[in-house]
Order: structure tokens, then C-alpha cells, then sequence
């Protein structure tokens, strides 16, 4: 029995995220069979289906005309057509226009087939070297700095991984803000250039990252970032500076752990307790 009351189906079709060969079979068959493809930008997409050898007609869905163009395309689907929605790069929807058109699909009982490709953020986080098993997708911080900063404080107790879309632009005061909110000593991952020529990965602890970008100008001048932010440890909370964690770790090499923990507290005025914690945490017996 065909659960969909209409014959049409829409296609969400992932496209590469720089690297034109990781388009896959199964999305150049789709985008040279459907009737037509629904695109963020004609040129932009027109290279992609002059590289394929594709021909097709493609229409304008973009953030602006995404309301009423939803409408003609549920229109054309009810009437059968099969449809293609693809955004500049990557997986429509995540940070792309379509969740309007993929709502009113459900409404209409029109049948959508996805298809998995190229999607910064999940390709960023299997790189990343941090947790894959629990993970939170935050897409662009806000752009005003207070709410970027209210958003990130709200995040420093999550305990998933955090995967977050930069510009260039912002990237360095959105490093200084997460150093600020969420910590200097949080592990975060910066994921430039994925697929392309000056592909790089690379992460430490956020105030090292920052002196890292800051090397280079094109890595805060050009390109375009995923960042990630290892979630929060229970037992990394307590705030032990580099500073701290180097006398313990010069008295540790010399002396047992009480006599290091003890002469650490004094120095530093750090309860004895947090020094404990740490110990455990970096599994010092
Ligand atoms: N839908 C896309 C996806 O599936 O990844 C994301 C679209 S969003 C408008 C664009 C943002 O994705 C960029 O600003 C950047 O943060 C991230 N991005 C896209 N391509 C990237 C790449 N090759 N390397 C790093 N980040 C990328």
C-alpha cells in the first residue's frame, strides 16, 4: 500500500563541500532525472552541473524566497513532479534553506527521499578527536556579541561534544569568548578547509588556539570553519591554571602525591581537594 497520497517526491540532495568528487553516484542520477532542482544560488549550482555534464532546470529556494516558493513546489509535486532540493554546499537544511518545504511535505503527505553526502559539520566532528558518541550540532552563534557570549555561557556545563559553523570574520573574537565563558584550558578543535587545498584540523586549549590562528593571517582572513568544543568533564571543573599544574607536575616528578598536593595548595592558595581531582583526572596514583 503506498502511504503517500501524492505521486510526486522531493530528493534532499547533499552537495560537496569543496572537493567536487565527493558528489556520489546516487546524487548525479538523481539530479539528472528529476524534473527539476530547487537551488540556493543558479550560478553556483549551474558549475556543479556543468562539471557532471548535467542538464536540468533549476529554480531559485533561498532563505529570502523560501516561505512562497515552498508553496509552488508543493504545488508541482501534487501534480507528480519530482523535485531536487540541493543548497550551495553540503547537506541542505543544516544551516540551509528547506525545513519549510520538508514540514510542508509532511503536511501533504508528498514523500521525500534524503540522501546522505558531504556535511561540514559531521565530516569536522569524525576528525575531531573528540567525543563521537554524544554530540550537539549549535550551527552559527549569534552575531551580537552579548547573545554569542550569553549562548556560549549557557554551553559551559554541556557535556556532548559542540559543534559550531564560523566565518572568518568572527573567528577570533569567537575564540576569545569561548575563552572566556566556557574556559581557557577547554579543549576545542578548528576545522578549516575541509575537502580543499588548504585543509587543515587542528585543536588544543583554547588560549593556544587563539596565539595558533592569530600565527597565520590566513587562518582568521580566509576560508571557512567548523569549531568544535570538547564537552564539559565532570571533574575537570575546577579551575587549576597552567601555572598551578606545572609546580605540581615539577614536585610530582620528586616527591608522593600528599607531599606535591600539599606543597601545590600552599604555593598557590588551591584547595587541597581540587588538586586531588585533578590528580585522578590526569590518573596520577
Ligand atoms: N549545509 C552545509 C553543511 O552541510 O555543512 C553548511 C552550510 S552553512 C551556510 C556554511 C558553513 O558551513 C560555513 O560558514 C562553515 O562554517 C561550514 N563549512 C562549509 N563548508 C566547509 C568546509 N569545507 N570547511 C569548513 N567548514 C565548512
Amino acid at each position: 500500500m503506498n502511504l503517500f497520497k501524492n505521486t510526486g517526491i522531493l530528493y534532499i540532495v547533499p552537495t560537496p563541500i569543496g572537493n567536487l568528487s565527493d558528489i556520489t553516484y546516487r546524487a548525479l542520477e538523481t539530479l539528472k532525472s528529476v524534473d527539476l532542482i530547487a537551488c540556493e544560488n543558479i550560478k553556483h549550482t549551474n558549475i556543479l552541473l556543468k562539471h557532471f555534464n548535467i542538464k536540468n532546470i533549476l529554480i531559485t529556494f533561498n532563505k529570502i524566497n523560501e516561505s512562497q516558493k515552498s508553496n509552488n513546489l508543493i504545488e508541482e509535486l501534487k501534480k507528480g513532479k519530482k523535485i531536487a532540493l540541493v543548497s550551495n554546499a553540503g547537506t541542505p537544511l543544516i544551516n540551509d534553506p528547506g525545513y519549510l518545504l520538508i514540514k510542508k511535505c509532511h503536511l501533504f503527505n508528498i514523500q521525500i527521499l534524503p540522501l546522505p553526502g558531504p556535511c561540514a559539520a559531521i565530516t569536522a566532528l569524525i576528525a575531531s578527536g573528540l567525543s563521537t558518541h554524544r554530540f550537539c550540532y549549535e550551527g552559527f552563534l549569534p552575531s551580537k556579541k552579548q547573545l554569542r557570549r550569553d549562548l556560549l555561557n549557557s554551553l559551559k556545563k554541556e557535556k556532548r561534544t559542540m559543534i559550531f559553523y564560523e566565518s572568518k570574520h568572527r573567528i577570533i573574537e569567537t575564540i576569545k569568548d569561548i575563552i572566556n565563558e566556557i574556559g581557557e584550558n577547554r579543549h576545542i578543535v578548528i576545522a578549516r578547509e575541509i575537502t580543499k587545498k588548504w585543509e587543515i584540523i587542528y585543536g588544543n586549549k583554547a588560549y593556544l588556539m587563539l596565539s595558533w590562528i592569530k600565527e597565520d593571517e590566513n587562518r582568521y582572513n580566509k576560508g571557512e570553519n567548523v569549531i568544535i568544543i570538547d564537552g564539559y568533564k565532570e571533574f575537570k571543573n575546577v579551575n587549576i591554571s597552567d601555572k598551578i599544574i606545572n609546580t605540581f607536575t615539577i614536585l610530582r616528578t620528586v616527591l608522593s602525591l600528599k607531599q606535591s598536593v600539599l606543597i601545590t595548595s600552599k604555593i598557590h592558595k588551591i584547595k587541597k581537594n581540587n588538586l586531588y581531582q585533578y590528580a585522578i583526572t590526569n590518573k596520577d596514583k
